[in-house]
């Protein structure tokens, strides 16, 4: 059976999105079948592993709606063992839609578990809310992966997330697990992102990967450029990290 990992803070702008390729890519490349899951509107994972929106026959709106088999939307990339299951802004209606109808918390759970191909891992990429996708996600994975930025605020709001995971925990998803903290956008130089990652560590003790995430330009280039940072830069520090914290998380599974 996949390992199921939602990528996951309902801050926005934390690096859910790097996160996720990075992760999914890396997993590839240690021989791992992954799938990446884009559920989030934005569609920045798509665009970012360079998928044209526009040519897209079957996204995971469908996939949400009942209408078609995750398999549908699955796609290749360019990378050996890495596909994608792609989306676009119209997940947002989808979600609309879906508190209409029954079974709407589990529709992601069911369409992973119908499919046929068996991965090693899926890699969910949450939008930057605690809305219906991000609880769909949360009660079809086994693990959580919250990536948190080494900024003043990045605690605040993590609680609420916390207290989401408790629920689901009590009443749908019994065994769902934080798989580790992954401080993102760290700048070593300065006091402040010293100061948060103490806090962090604080809070989620044992929790905190001992990978963090540097602020490094490279990172913030690759998507432009429809590529993982291995791919794009494989020497930089943002590489570098995402790899070390890519062989953390095969640890901590097992
Ligand atoms: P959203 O909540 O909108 O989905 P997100 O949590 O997925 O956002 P990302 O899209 O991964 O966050 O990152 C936000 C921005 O910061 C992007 O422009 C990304 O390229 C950039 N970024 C992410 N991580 C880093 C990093 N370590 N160093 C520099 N820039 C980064
Ligand atoms: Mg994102």
């Amino acid at each position: 059976m996949a390992t199921i990992i939602a990528v996951t803070n309902q801050k926005g702008g934390v690096g859910k999105t790097t996160t996720s390729i990075n992760l999914a890519y890396y997993l590839a490349k240690n021989g791992k079948r992954t799938l990446l899951i884009d559920f989030d509107p934005q569609g920045n994972a798509t665009s970012g592993l360079s998928i044209d929106k526009q040519s897209l026959d079957t996204t995971m709106t469908e996939v949400i709606m009942g209408k078609k088999k995750l398999i549908d939307a699955v796609m290749p990339t360019e990378f050996t063992n890495l596909w994608i299951a792609p989306t676009t802004p119209e997940l947002a209606n989808a979600e609309v839609e879906l508190t209409q109808v029954q079974h709407r918390f589990s529709r992601l759970k069911y369409a992973i578990q119908l499919t046929p191909t068996q991965y090693d891992f899926v890699i969910i990429d949450c939008p930057p809310s605690l809305s219906l996708l991000t609880v769909n996600a949360l009660i079809a994975a086994q693990y959580v992966l919250l990536p948190v930025q080494a900024e003043f605020y990045a605690l605040e709001g993590l609680g609420q997330l916390l207290e989401t995971m408790k629920l689901i925990r009590k009443n749908l998803n019994p065994t769902l697990d934080l798989i580790g903290v992954l401080p993102t956008m760290v700048d070593s130089r300065t006091s402040l992102s010293t100061q948060v990652l103490d806090e962090i560590s604080k809070h989620f003790p044992a929790k905190v990967f001992k990978t963090k995430i540097p602020r490094n330009v490279r990172l913030a280039e690759a998507p432009s450029h429809g590529l993982p940072i291995g791919a794009y830069d494989r020497f930089s520090k943002g590489a570098r990290a995402y790899k070390a914290v890519t062989k953390e998380v095969l640890d901590r599974v097992g």
